[in-house]
């Protein structure tokens, strides 16, 4: 089954409104109307409503990098699948390593996110992915595959068409250091034979799953060749239209 690429920038807490604006502007510029591929983009919160008018009547989708796991009421500093809705953005990330390990979300807490946001109509990236320690301990399957099992636990069969998966591994996430092709592809075949028991084969090779950590105009095309690899989670390379388009490129090729 072919499935159609996806290459997405993920900002993190980077650049500021004109930079924002630049860098959407610096995409559009070198995209055609369809490249034959999806491409999204996740501004920090107060960008979203810059990036959705920017983006407006071209390829590019824009979606947050959280949402709360409720959709309003006293959750102070939150943002609601609601909100993010309302600003015209229509993805969600959930489940980034560095909501895992710096704020310390729990599985059960994403699977809340899963479960509102699906529930308003976003389209969720679920990522998963083990640290150095426990990939050093043969924890990876283990690690990937619970992530995977809590993260679309709340999910209805006729929702998984919405939700694209992300295979993050956090030792190469931001560290200059990415999966090898090989380590990336048997955890993209892990995750794809797990969805296949669980879900069925047909859904499973329906379904996207991204490669990300370190992902850099180098390595693109070599980590975009794996069979089972739909895409790419970029963060760092994101944020400078003169890397990120040739991994854009990449994608096209
Ligand atoms: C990310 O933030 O999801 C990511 C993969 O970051 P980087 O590309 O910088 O490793």
């Amino acid at each position: 089954m072919s499935r159609r690429r996806f290459i997405a920038g993920n900002w993190k807490m980077n650049l500021d409104r004109a930079g924002a604006a630049g860098l959407i502007s610096a995409l559009r510029a070198k995209l055609p109307h369809d490249p034959g591929f999806d491409v999204a983009v996740f501004p920090p919160f107060p960008y979203l409503e810059l990036a959705v008018n920017a983006c407006a009547g071209s390829c590019i989708s824009v979606g947050a990098q959280n949402c709360s796991h409720e959709l309003k009421g006293a959750f102070t500093g939150d943002v609601s699948a609601t909100m993010i809705l309302d600003l015209g953005a229509r993805r969600v990330l959930l489940g980034h390593s560095e909501r895992r390990h710096v704020f310390g979300e729990t599985d059960v807490i994403i699977a809340k996110k899963m479960a509102t946001a699906l529930g308003i109509g976003l389209h969720p990236i679920l990522c998963v992915g083990e640290t150095l320690d426990e990939r050093k301990a043969g924890q990876t399957s283990d690690v990937v595959l619970r992530q995977l099992r809590e993260g679309l636990a709340p999910v209805a069969a006729a929702q998984l068409a919405s939700v694209t998966l992300a295979y993050e591994p956090v030792w190469a996430i931001g560290t200059g250091v990415n999966a090898t092709p090989e380590q990336a592809g048997e955890v993209h075949s892990i995750l794809r034979n797990a969805l296949a028991a669980s879900h069925g084969r047909a859904t499973a090779d329906s379904m996207r799953i991204l490669y990300g950590g370190s992902v850099t105009p180098d390595n693109a095309a070599s980590l975009l060749a794996v069979p089972g690899v739909d895409g790419a989670l970029v963060g760092g390379a994101s944020l400078d239209a003169s890397k990120f388009v040739p991994i854009l490129e990449a994608a096209q090729r």
